[in-house]
């Protein structure tokens, strides 16, 4: 059963039971390394043989020893962050252990934006929302590593700050890290440069290296499990559907007080009290939207969640309950739902969101 057994790779302890942890090893490869004398765990066999990282979540313990480690290295920092879902992307207490190291603060998934956000504006807005965490970027680069947008610049940026040091990329699991990592190696080495033998000492976590050219390497860190995300509350299915994919076009309700918005079966949005007025949503674009009277809408979803209002995609679902969050919102702001997206309310008002229990909701100070 993989006792005793570590991948030649990376180091890690080979396992068979979970997926998302370090040493995961289908039992059917297990059988067939152990026969070929060549035993990887998945993650080291696809880098491998399809030049392809795959995630791999962290303890909290772990994410702990791997945020010593940085404090202890002479590096650059490259913060990589979903700007779809900043909060969703915090890495908790990250400015304790940058030290001096310069942080180069990585803002991924500018596909999902509408183009008319200038962007000169969206990096002051991520530079503000990063100082408000105790950081203070050296610069924010803006990319997509879907698309492949802007890669060669942040590249450029790397290699302007990085002096001589190494780089290390650190980020909470589903912010693209892994995308953007295939994106470099793609581009600039082959996936036969790339170091998998070393680990992060007094752990089983692997560190992926990517030479730079010199003597330094570029540090794949595993990301930290960020377990308010709605990905971890939804199934693959239901993920692919509530979850951006395209660039988002943002719709406008205009809407009284007392009225709500279903955003599908997975949120709400109560304009509780203020004037008439116009309520920007920005979700995934074929998300079902719902709007009923706030009197009703208790019993609307009772009756229409797993039906009209999917996902999710039956009325007994495993999705926690929704939970109720009021704001009295004194500047122009984004409601956010945590991975699902945001509604920007205007001053004045008081509003209520509701997501699935442990789902963040919260109030930041408007992008656009
Ligand atoms: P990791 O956990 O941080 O390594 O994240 P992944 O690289 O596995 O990506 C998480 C999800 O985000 C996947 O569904 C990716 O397809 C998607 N993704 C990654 N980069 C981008 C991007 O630039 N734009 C968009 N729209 N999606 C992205």
């Amino acid at each position: 059963d993989g006792e005793d057994l570590f991948c030649i790779g990376c180091g890690a302890q080979i396992q068979t039971t979970d997926q998302t942890a370090p040493g995961y090893t289908p039992k059917s490869a297990l059988e067939k390394g152990l026969a070929s004398g060549e035993l990887y765990c998945q993650r080291c066999f696809r880098l491998r043989h399809y030049n392809e990282i795959v995630p791999v979540g962290l303890t909290d313990d772990d994410f702990l020893r791997l945020l010593t480690q940085i404090q202890d290295a002479n590096a650059l920092i490259v913060y990589v962050v979903d700007i779809f879902d900043f909060n969703g992307s915090i890495i908790p207490g990250l400015h304790r252990f940058v030290g001096d190291n310069p942080v180069l603060l990585v803002g991924n998934k500018e596909d999902l934006l509408p183009q008319s956000l200038k962007r000169s504006k969206l990096r002051d807005w991520l530079r503000q929302r990063a100082n408000e965490q105790g950081l203070r970027p050296v610069d924010v680069a803006l990319l997509s590593a879907k698309t492949n947008h802007s890669v060669d610049q942040f590249l450029q940026k790397v290699d302007k700050y990085r002096g001589d040091r190494d780089v290390y990329i650190v980020g909470v699991t589903n912010v693209g890290k892994s995308t953007l990592i295939n994106q470099i190696i793609r581009q600039n080495t082959g996936a036969r440069d790339v170091i998998t033998t070393s680990r992060f000492p007094g752990t089983t976590l692997d560190k992926i290296e990517i030479p730079l050219g010199d003597d330094h390497v570029l540090v794949d860190t595993p990301g930290i499990i960020h377990q308010s995300q709605m990905a971890h509350f939804l199934t693959g299915k239901d993920l692919k559907i509530v979850a951006p994919q395209k660039q988002i076009k943002p719709k406008v309700y205009q809407l009284n007080d007392q009225q709500t918005i279903f955003l599908a079966g997975v949120a709400r949005f109560d304009y509780v009290s203020g004037p008439k007025h116009g309520f920007t949503i920005f979700v995934e674009n074929n998300l079902p939207l719902h709007r009923t009277k706030l009197a009703n809408a208790d019993e609307f979803y009772d009756k229409h969640v797993g039906d009209l209002l999917t996902p999710p995609n039956s009325a007994d679902n495993d999705l926690p309950p929704l939970t109720r969050h009021e704001f009295k919102i004194t500047e122009k702001s984004d409601l956010v739902f945590e991975g699902l997206g945001w509604i920007t309310v205007p001053a004045g008002t008081v509003v209520a969101g509701y997501a699935p229990a442990g789902v963040g909701v919260v109030v930041r100070k408007a992008m656009i």
